[in-house]
């Protein structure tokens, strides 16, 4: 099965994205939302955050996500330490879930592709971008996060032009119209990618 990987910024747009490739039949895995449910549902997973933050990791059976943000934030060792966990069972998830899959490409969502070395886990990867402050404005406004927290996660993440570079696709996502477009003519692209490289 090809694994095309979806990756760009925060608020670049790589979820609405990738519902439009869902809308085409293409089946998406969402890296980060599985890990946030795995947080919740492992046992194993939830044993060893426990380990590593200490009581207050989890409320009842929630995660304590403000708690476990203001530890990982600054400290990178701890956030290390906390992808170490959770990755490897994310990783097992996603192996699993591929083999139920019956399509010509499956997309995976990761917002750090790149920045962790994992490009050689993809067949093909398509980047998304919007201007800075356009994905500032967008998440600001979903999350009712601050400006200074999403400038602080953008300065961790690669920029658009090195991820650019790297990609084998990429979707500028201003108007929603337009994506779609974008979205459809990659979608062919891929495809004939994929019945080329049968010969
Ligand atoms: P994150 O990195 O935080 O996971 P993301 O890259 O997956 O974000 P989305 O969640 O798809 O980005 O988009 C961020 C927000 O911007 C969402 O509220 C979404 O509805 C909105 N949005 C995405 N694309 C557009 C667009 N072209 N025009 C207007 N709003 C958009």
């Amino acid at each position: 099965m090809i694994i095309v990987g979806l990756t760009g910024g925060i608020g670049s747009g790589k979820t609405t994205v990738g519902s439009f490739f869902e809308a085409l039949g293409i089946p998406v895995y969402i890296a980060d939302t599985e890990a946030k449910s795995l947080m919740v549902r492992s046992k194993v997973i939830r044993r060893k955050l426990i380990a590593l933050f200490g009581d207050k990791t989890y409320n009842g059976k929630e995660l304590n996500r403000p708690y476990i943000a203001s530890k990982i934030f600054n400290d990178k060792s701890l956030l290390d330490q906390m992808n170490a966990i959770v990755h490897p069972k994310v990783a097992s998830h996603f192996k699993r879930w591929l083999k139920k899959q019956d399509a010509p490409y499956v997309i995976k969502e990761a917002a750090i592709i790149f920045e962790h070395n994992k490009a050689s886990e993809y067949d093909l990867i398509i980047t998304v971008t919007a201007d800075l402050e356009e994905r500032i404005k967008r998440v600001m406004h979903r999350d009712q996060s601050s400006r200074a927290k999403i400038e602080a996660i953008i300065s961790n993440q690669l920029s658009d032009s090195e991820k650019i570079k790297k990609s084998d696709y990429v979707i500028e996502n201003h108007d929603l119209e337009s994506t779609k477009n974008q979205v459809l003519t990659t979608h062919h692209q891929i495809l004939k990618t994929i019945e080329k490289s049968k010969f």
